[in-house]
């Protein structure tokens, strides 16, 4: 053979050029230079196989189900340090306990391993083989859920209430970014604090004092259901929706970390300082320690729409993530 040929990569649309080399001194009839053309569009395709991705959220979410994130572990031991309440310095100091058995013994965290949120970014170069994203994300949190011993938390119908049996569907959020990342961030909602979430569509007019007044009172109306000490995540604007999406992604942001824009940063401050003064306290028992952060995200919204989403997490705030 001394010309070069062809081969197309149906997997990644890729075209491989592989030409014969005369300069091969050991074995002249086995040497080709290889060149890899990237498809129409300037990407190739990057393929992450099915098995891969069920493995990998499979461990995501026994290991999120058992490990609380060191950063809601320190401010569970902050509030225990500034606690003065002896009911609620009990509680605290057993929340601490629970973690620390549930890491060492890799028991869940909860009864409540809760519904499979999903927030998934992918790339627009990225693709998954076999039986496809959708399918494997789904087969991970079956096999997760019962390597894991964790509940199954999940009804096929929110009237008839027959129990899927293996926490299935779960609740996947899409987002298409450019470039061939993968990312799976994992959050087990708990149904008690899920339940205590609130959204409302504000009068444009009701501006900042119209969010602080929903907030506040949506915690208050809560008191003790939603497991205090609690994270408060705020969505602002967008549309009906994406208001509540907002909401639910920004727990995935580590405590203390504050909205970049200093107008909402402050309004972060003022949120946490005056939830804490509602006295609700860990598990509604009274106490300092009601929240441990507030995190509030804003979105471009309609000229006569504001609405406020309060998604409101436990203090059991798992959530973890992976790149592939
Ligand atoms: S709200 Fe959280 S801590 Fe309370 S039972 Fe549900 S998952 Fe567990």
């Amino acid at each position: 053979m001394d010309r070069p040929f062809f081969l197309f990569d149906k997997s990644d649309r890729s075209i491989y050029i592989i030409s014969p080399l005369d300069s091969c001194v050991t074995s002249p009839a086995a040497c080709f230079a290889v060149a890899r053309l990237k498809p129409p569009g300037g990407h190739a395709m990057r393929t992450i196989s099915f098995n891969t991705l069920v493995n990998a959220i499979s461990e995501l979410v026994v290991r999120t189900c058992v490990i609380l994130p060191d950063d809601v572990l320190n401010a569970v031991g902050c509030a225990l340090g500034a606690e003065r309440h002896p009911v609620a310095r009990s509680i605290l100091g057993q929340i601490v306990e629970n973690a620390t058995i549930a890491r060492e013994d890799s028991m869940p965290l909860c009864q409540d391993t809760g519904l499979a949120v999903m927030f998934v970014d992918m790339g627009e170069d990225v693709r998954v083989d076999g039986a496809g994203l959708e399918a494997g994300i789904t087969e991970g949190v079956r096999s997760g859920y019962r390597e894991g011993g964790l509940r199954m938390s999940v009804v096929r119908d929110p009237l008839r209430r027959e129990n899927t049996g293996d926490n299935t569907p779960a609740i996947i959020h899409y987002r298409i970014i450019p470039g061939d990342a993968f990312r799976v961030l994992f959050c087990p909602k708990g149904g008690g604090c899920e339940n205590a979430s609130r959204l409302a569509m504000l009068s444009p007019g009701e501006g900042r004092d119209g969010v602080v007044r929903f907030v506040i009172d949506t915690v208050r109306s809560a008191g003790g259901r939603p497991c205090p000490p609690i994270i408060a995540g705020v969505g602002i604007g967008g549309d009906f929706e994406r208001c509540a999406i907002a909401a639910k992604r920004s727990l995935f942001r580590k405590i203390g970390a504050r909205n970049p824009d200093p107008f909402y940063a402050e309004l972060e401050r003022d949120l946490f300082t005056s939830l804490n003064a509602l006295g609700i306290g860990p598990m509604g028992l009274g106490g300092g320690a009601t929240a441990l952060d507030v995190f509030v995200e804003a979105e471009p919204c309609h000229i006569a729409s504001f609405p406020v989403a309060v998604n409101i997490q436990c203090h059991s705030a798992r959530h973890g993530e992976i790149n592939l």
